[in-house]
């Protein structure tokens, strides 16, 4: 209020020596002493000036500077005035990210968005778990598989044939048959083979429902035993 007050006084008496002051002495001496008022009026202003306690000190506007720092603007929160600027200081890092100008290091990183692209590879997105940003697009990698299927979502052949090959299992018939005409078997040899096929068939589907812990492995390995000449 006392800075817009005296503004306005300036403003009068800058009109008035302009206007009249020239030709009439009273209003010359009344400029005078507006300019004397003015001046008591901002020495008076300078007397009050905030002392910034160090209490109302806060920092803002933080900018990352390097890889080590960042700067931020000292400001009084008393009067509203910035008093310093450009003031550099260490980054604080949480999870490798800095909590004041939120520069990250990127040190958490982690792999999403696979694709699958051919029988043999998949692409992935590089990036921060930290702060989200992606770092890489379309990684090529070759596809894993940590049992049927790829993080990819790409089955795995092996698997995916060995299952077809115990699906074969379930049909005795089908599997004699193929034996069978795989060996030119006789038809009462065929007879006989369909006999001890569905009787073994029998015998495993037991014995693999009473041990749980006998994997399709265990059966597979049972079957080719069987099997085999
Ligand atoms: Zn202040
Ligand atoms: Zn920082
Ligand atoms: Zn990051
Ligand atoms: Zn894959």
């Amino acid at each position: 209020m006392k800075k817009l007050l005296i503004t306005v006084l300036i403003i009068f008496a800058t009109i008035t020596s302009v206007s009249f002051a020239e030709v009439n002495p009273v209003l010359k001496s009344t400029r005078t002493r507006l300019i004397e008022v003015t001046k008591k009026a901002s020495k008076t202003l300078s007397v009050n000036a905030c002392k910034h306690p160090s209490n109302k000190i806060s920092k803002i506007n933080y900018k990352y500077l390097s890889t080590a720092k960042h700067t931020y603007t000292k400001r009084c929160n008393s009067c509203g005035v910035n008093i310093q600027f450009n003031v550099a200081e260490n980054h604080m890092f949480t999870n490798g990210k800095c909590v004041y100008c939120g520069y990250c290091t990127h040190s958490n990183i982690s792999k999403k968005d696979y694709k699958n692209i051919s029988d043999t590879s998949h692409t992935y997105t590089k990036y921060c778990t930290t702060c989200g940003q992606n770092l890489q697009l379309n990684v090529k990698e070759g596809h894993s598989y940590n049992g049927g299927v790829c993080i990819c979502g790409k089955p795995n052949p092996a698997f995916e044939y060995a299952k077809q090959y115990l699906e074969s299992f379930k049909d005795p018939l089908a599997l004699t048959e193929t034996i069978a005409k795989n060996q030119q078997e006789s038809e009462m040899a065929r007879w006989k083979i369909l006999q001890d096929t569905q009787t073994k068939c029998f015998e495993i589907q037991q014995d693999v429902s009473v041990n749980q812990t006998k994997t399709h492995d265990k059966m597979f390995s049972k079957w080719s035993e069987y099997i085999r000449p």
